[in-house]
Parts: C-alpha cells; structure tokens; sequence
C-alpha cells in the first residue's frame, strides 16, 4: 500500500540546505526577501537580509503588532486561496503561497517584502516619526526595498512554488520507491520465514499452482522421497514418477484427483488418500495424502504411515502364515508367501530362503521366486562355509553376514561371475534359527545396487526369518499351532476365520432350538487419529485394552472376534434385542471410561461405537446378520460415534 503524503513533512522530502541555497541565489538575483514555513509553522529558510522589516518593523512593539496582525490576516487568505498576499499595515507588499502535494499543503512560501511602485517617501518619513526609527536609515532602508511589477511577483511566486513542489513530489516518490523496496524485501522475508518453518515441519509438504505447476517442496519431501524440485516440474510429472504403474494410475489416483477437484469446485472437504508413493531410489512409502486450497494453490501434505502400515501388513502375514501350516500347505509354498511379503514392502528388493539340508551342509532352494533359475540352480546344494557368498557364510557362522558390494567381498569372490549375470551387487542373509538356535536355513535381501542395511532393512530381514522358522520348525501341524492359527495374534481374540466358524454353529443352534440370539459389531472411533498421534504400538496397546475390556465386560458363553483392524464382533447367545441394547451399552460405557496408559504419566482414552442384529426367522444366515450389525454401526457412526444403534 503506498504511503500517505500527510505523514511527511515538508524537510522529509526536500534537501533542504540545496533547497536554501537555490532560494538564497533566488534572493541575489532578485532582491525578494524569501522565507519557507512547514505546516507546522516552523521556519525552514529564510533568505532576507538586513530590511526594514526585520530592522525597524519587529524591533519597535507599535509596528511589530501591525506586522503580526498583517501576518494573520495573509495566512488567513492562504487558506482560502493560492496566491495571498497584500499590502501589509506597515505599507510594505508581502505574499504567501501554499506547497501542495496531492492536495495537501505541506509548507508555506513566502515572498516579502516588496513595493510595486517606487515608494511614496513622505508616508514613510511620518512613519519613522511616528515609531521614532532614524529617518535616513529607515528611508534608505525603505529605498532598498525592491520595487517589482505585481504580475511579475505572481509568476515569480508561481515559480518559486512550483519548484518546491516539483521537488517534494520528487522526494515522496523516491521515499515511496524505498518504501515498496522495504516491503518486498519484507515480503520475501515473510515468505523465507514461512519456508523455514515448514522445511522444520515432520510432515511432506508441497504447493502448486492454479495450472499444477509445482513451486514449493519442502525439505521433509526430499527427505522422504528422494524428490528435489528440480526433478518436479509440475504435478503430471509427480504422478508419473510417484505411481508409476500406469493401472493403478488410472484405478486409484486420477478419480481421486477428479474428486479433490470436484471438492474444490463445490468447496466442501477434499477426500484422503491413502497410497503407495514410489521414491526417487525405487522404495515404496505408504502415505496418507491430504489437500487443502490457499486462493488457488493446491496445498498437499503427505502423512508417512508406513510403519503401521508394514506392522499391520506383517500382522497379517503372519496370521497368514500361521493358517497355512495349520492348514497343511506345502512348505514351499508358505515360504514363497514370507519372501513376496517382505517385497511388497520393499519393491528394489529380491528375498531368498534357502533351507539347510538334515546333515546341516548343504543349503537347498527353499523360495526365491524373483531370482533368475540358472542362480537357484547353481545355489542348489552348495556346502556352506566361512567364504561361500552371504547365505554360505552366515549358514556356517549362525550369524547375520551384510555384504553391501558383491564385486568387491571376499565372500564372494568364487561367485561375481554368476552374481553379476543374475545382476545381484548387494546381498545381507540372516541365519534361520529354531527355537533352539539351530541353524534351519538362511532368509536373504538381494539389490541390484551396492547397498548397506538401515535400521528397518534389519528389523525386515529378522521379521522374515523368524517367520520362516516357525513355518520351517512346525512342517508338522499340530495342537498349538492350530490355536496360534485361531487366535488373532495381537489381542488373542478368535480370528475372523474362527469367529465365522463358531457363529455359524452357534447360529443353527439358536434357529434349530428357537433361541434368541444377537451380533454385535464395534469398531473404534477415529483410530486412524490414535495411531497418527501416538504411534502404531500406542494403537496396538488400545486395541488389546478393548479386548482386555470385552473378556472382562461379558459373559464366558459370548464370543468375541476381532474381524479385523480396529473392527470386532461379538456373538450374544441367547440374547434378544433388549438385552443385547443393554449389554451393548454397558460395554460402550466400560470402553468409554478405560485409560490406556501413554508411557509419560498421562493417558489416552478412546470410545467405539456399536451395531446391534438380532436373530428373526428371516436372516438366519451369519452374513446377513454381519450385514445388518454393520448397517447399523454405520449409524451409530453417522449419528456422531461412541453410541449404540439397531436396526430393526
Ligand atoms: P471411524 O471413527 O470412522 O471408524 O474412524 P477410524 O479412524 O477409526 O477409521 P478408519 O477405518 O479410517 O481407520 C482405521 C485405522 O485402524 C486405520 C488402520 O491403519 C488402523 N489399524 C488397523 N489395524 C491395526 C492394528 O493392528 N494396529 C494398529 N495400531 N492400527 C491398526
Ligand atoms: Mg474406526
Ligand atoms: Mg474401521
């Protein structure tokens, strides 16, 4: 915004000692005494001289009270017109002119005095009389005086004034200039203040603008996905290179874009998406994304959730896994699963197991289904040792051996040859041990790439090898394992698996007797928020608190499952519609009130909310009572959350 002239004054613009000097050259060249005032009246500059004004008029009070009043009644013309000016009471010509900016009078000039006619010297010689100046010296005085045609004064005047104009418009333009100056500087400091905090921000964040081309990634984006701002232009490019998978491209990413726009155009809430981003070096992070509008830049922030979402992941591998023995599949086969579990989650990555022959000498293929054949076969029976590649080595010594470049290791070095025509250059095995800490096999990391192990690279390749050994160590199924295979593996629950399993029993039994019967289905309120504020293992623990809650809320012939997530359903024999209400209820208000302890001294508590099915001779299938228990959550959902509700 630009500035108002009327907080300057008339010094702030003008070089006042060049400005007196011009007037005081003003004053030789024409003999007008000259004077300049601020609004405020302070003197700015006064080119006079020795005059009879300032040597007779002010020094006797007579006529120095004809000069003041003389004085008022021209600044009292000033402000009514331009030019004021007149015969002062002493008989002298005196003028005054405004200097006006932009319609603001920021100084005075004045021009005086003067005659515009040779002087009639007998009023004058009454004059000294009568104030008793010297008369020769006043006379001569009064002769010094110069004698100017009134039109001329005027266009002097006019002159004068428009000088003094010319140069304070001048000034405020130049301070004007230095203002703007100063608030773009101060803009683009803003701007450098906003970038640094959100480049301190734990969360991704990127803008666009209005035609998608990308102008701002903070320093958490480049962190998290390897991406610079150099490598994304604009918004089309993020695409491609994020989802490279043209499929999931066109399924999942460009309707969400469609629907962000659709919300912007109707200005309600943009939806979230929860995606695979793919970064720079070819690792996947699971994101939450989220978009909000400045004016109309596309502001994105990306929630990392990859952690929780590897945890759940690996949850249900293990569940997974854990079926697969009790089921009696082929080893083989539930080996393959661990390895393409742990490449899902790291897609530049290929896994290996291999199994330790009966006499513990020779390893055999177990699963690699992304390793080339001519390698798995030349792997196959190969009698380990300290020195035969990563998986002989760590086989011999039972210890994790790292190999970050195959073409350089000395464990290796039989083996760069077959390596590099399978196009391996990083591999980190990890012994497979039982539960006795016998050697059973070796579980492997692959890159195509020299590469070391991250923390998380470690706690995968574990994960993985403690999966194999229980599949490996319980080749034959037996009583434990079944229940490992029932329960849910973090709250103990029944699994989906064997909740279905029960409540279909339990259901031809109330329809074959004429019982009552009733289905709960609960599920946390905003459990996505718990697990972004606190932490995956914060939401584990709420998750076992509620079961924790359930065992201890209803009765042992109630069964309870945990479908999955933060879902579960609970199966009420015997029970209608009322006192299912009631059990409901009760357990809503136990969950309400439990405290799941944070670790710092404070505690987080949580709600759910319920659906209610009851048996009628209609529905006596178990996915349609599901079905309506999950209608009903719904509307305990939509009606504001931690409440129950039935549908009848
Ligand atoms: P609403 O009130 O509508 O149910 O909101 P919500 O956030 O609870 O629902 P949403 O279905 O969006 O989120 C469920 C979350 O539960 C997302 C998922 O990551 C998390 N989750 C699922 N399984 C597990 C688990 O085993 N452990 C943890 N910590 N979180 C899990
Ligand atoms: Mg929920
Ligand atoms: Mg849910």
């Amino acid at each position: 915004m630009q500035s108002d002239v009327s907080q300057y004054r008339f010094r702030d613009l003008v070089d006042i000692p060049a400005f007196t000097r011009m007037l005081e050259s003003f004053y030789r060249a024409t003999g007008i005494p000259n004077g300049v005032v601020e609004a405020n009246g302070d003197l700015i500059s006064l080119a006079a001289g020795v005059n009879a004004c300032t040597q007779f008029h002010r020094a006797h009070p007579g006529s120095e009270a004809q000069c003041r009043n003389s004085n008022i009644s021209i600044m009292r013309d000033l402000r009514s017109g331009n030019i004021a000016g007149g015969q002062c009471l002493n008989g002298l010509m005196d003028y005054a002119t405004p200097v006006v900016i932009e319609g603001r009078q920021l100084a005075t000039l004045f021009l005086g005095q003067v005659l515009h006619e040779q002087p009639d010297m007998e009023y004058f010689r009454a004059q000294a009389e009568k104030f008793g100046f010297d008369e020769e010296e006043y006379l001569a005085a009064i002769a010094a005086i110069p004698v100017v045609d009134k039109t001329r004064l005027q266009t002097l005047m006019e002159v004068m004034v428009e000088i003094a104009q010319m140069l304070a418009a001048s000034g405020l333009a130049r301070l004007r200039q230095v203002e703007l100056e100063q608030d773009i500087s101060s803009i683009t400091e803003r701007r450098i203040q906003l970038e640094d905090i959100l480049d301190s921000s734990p969360v991704a964040i990127g803008w666009s603008d209005a035609h998608g081309k990308i102008e701002y990634l903070n320093r958490q984006f480049a962190r998290q996905f390897g991406y610079q701002a150099s490598d994304l232009p604009d918004l089309s490019t993020w695409y491609q290179l994020a989802y490279p998978d043209p499929h999931y491209r066109e399924t999942v990413i460009m309707p969400w874009v469609h629907e962000v726009a659709l919300a912007h155009q109707t200005g309600t809430l943009p939806p979230e998406l929860e995606s695979d981003v793919t970064c720079k070096n070819g690792s996947i992070r699971r994101v939450v994304v989220r978009v909000s509008w400045v004016g109309q830049r596309r502001l994105v922030n990306f929630t990392d959730i990859t952690e929780r979402w590897v945890a759940e992941q690996r949850y249900k591998a293990h569940d997974a896994m854990l079926e697969m023995v009790a089921r009696g599949v082929m080893l083989g086969h539930i080996l393959n699963s661990i390895v393409l579990q742990v490449e899902q989650e790291d897609r530049t990555a290929r896994g290996s197991i291999l199994l330790l022959d009966a006499e513990g000498k020779r390893l055999q293929t177990g699963a690699a289904p992304n390793l080339p054949d001519f390698y798995n076969q030349a792997i196959h029976g190969i009698e380990i040792g300290l020195g035969v590649g990563s998986c002989g080595t760590a086989a011999h010594l039972g210890e994790r051996v790292v190999v970050a470049d195959i073409e350089t290791h000395e464990y290796w070095r039989p083996y760069t040859g077959l390596a590099r025509q399978a196009g391996l250059r990083a591999c980190w095995s990890e012994p497979i041990l039982s539960s006795q800490g016998k050697v059973l096999g070796t579980f492997a990391i692959y890159h195509d790439e020299p590469r070391s192990p991250l923390e998380h690279d470690i706690e995968r390749i574990s994960f993985a090898a403690n999966l194999a050994a229980i599949a490996i160590e319980n080749r034959h199924a037996h009583e434990e394992l079944e229940r490992r295979a029932y329960t849910d593996y973090l709250t103990g629950l029944n699994n989906r698996r064997r909740f279905i399993e029960i409540a279909e029993n339990e259901l031809a039994r109330a329809v074959r007797f004429d019982k009552a019967l009733s289905l709960l289905m609960l599920d946390i309120d905003h459990f996505k928020q718990v697990n972004d504020t606190y932490g995956h293992k914060t939401g584990d623990l709420v998750l076992q608190k509620l079961s924790e809650i359930c065992r201890g809320t209803l009765r042992t012939i109630d069964i309870i499952g945990r479908l999955g997530g933060e879902e579960f359903a609970i199966l009420l024999p015997e029970t209608n519609d009322i006192q299912a209400l009631d059990a409901a209820e009760r357990l809503r208000a136990a969950l309400a009130a439990a405290q799941v302890p944070l670790g710092n001294g404070e505690e987080l508590r949580f709600t759910a909310s319920f659906g209610i099915a009851t048996l009628n001779q209609q529905d006596s299938d178990i996915d349609t009572l599901l079905n309506l228990a999950d209608h009903a959550l719904y509307e305990a959902k939509s009606k504001g959350r931690n409440r129950v509700a039935c549908i009848r």
